[in-house]
């Protein structure tokens, strides 16, 4: 998973900087002229830092994604990571009219983990939730997190009242660079779904209810 996910990258940084070579050389050709028009320069000097900011930006997305040194398992309460990543979040959630409802099960298998990046997980997931619901202005805006048993260890489910995911697009939404967000990266889901395959659990779409709705299952040590 990690190879290709690096190859795509690899692809999606070279574009951007290829177009800044041509773009560049375009220039210094146009230099080398008696007299360079800068009405032609300057929109090869903008796609140049267009182009340069896209680069940068996609590095650094991946960067925080990725954000962890070496592996650090622990014993860990799902639970635990969920309230830190939502009190992380109560401000974004407050800005943006959300109303939570959370359902935690008490007394749930603990899950041999890296904290971080499942807390990035969770981030990942609610983020996306905010963005979806945003685009809508004509329903309440909800978002339901639940933690649960589950024969393969725990269950947490994210779910939003956004306009949920096409059950056409339910896997294509993991594919890296996948996003129909015009500022999107579309490197979240997929850098989500292999921290938790990482972790031997599994992370899907499933489509068929109102708004989106994530589920993720992480084995528990028993
Ligand atoms: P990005 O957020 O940069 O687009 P992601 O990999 O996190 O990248 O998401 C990929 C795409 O999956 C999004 O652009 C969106 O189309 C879809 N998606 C993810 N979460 C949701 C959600 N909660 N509701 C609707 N669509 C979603």
């Amino acid at each position: 998973v990690m190879g290709e996910l690096v190859a795509t990258i690899a692809h999606e940084v070279n574009q951007p900087l290829a177009a800044v070579v041509t773009n560049a050389s375009f220039c210094l050709r146009r230099l080398a002229e008696a007299t360079p028009d800068p009405d032609e320069l300057r929109p090869a000097i903008t796609e140049i830092v267009n182009d340069g900011t896209r680069a940068s930006a996609i590095i650094s997305r991946i960067r925080t994604l990725f954000m962890k040194g070496a592996p650090d398992r622990a014993e860990l309460d799902v639970n635990d990571v969920i309230r830190e990543v939502l009190q992380l979040l109560r401000n974004e959630l407050t800005r943006n009219r959300v109303s939570l409802r959370i359902d935690l099960a008490p007394d749930l298998p603990r899950v041999h983990g890296d904290r971080v990046p499942l807390r990035q997980v969770a981030l990942n997931l609610i983020m996306n939730s905010l963005d979806a619901m945003r685009t809508r202005t004509d329903r309440p805006r909800e978002l339901l997190i639940q933690s649960a048993k589950h024969p393969d260890g725990v269950l947490i489910r994210v779910q939003d009242s956004g306009p949920g995911i096409d059950p056409g697009q339910a896997d294509l939404i993991f594919e890296p660079f996948f996003t129909t967000k015009p500022e999107g990266i579309g490197m979240g889901l997929s850098i989500s779904r292999s921290i938790v395959e990482s972790h031997g659990g599994r992370l899907r779409a499933v489509t068929g209810c109102s708004g989106a709705l994530f589920e993720l299952t992480l084995p528990t040590q028993d």
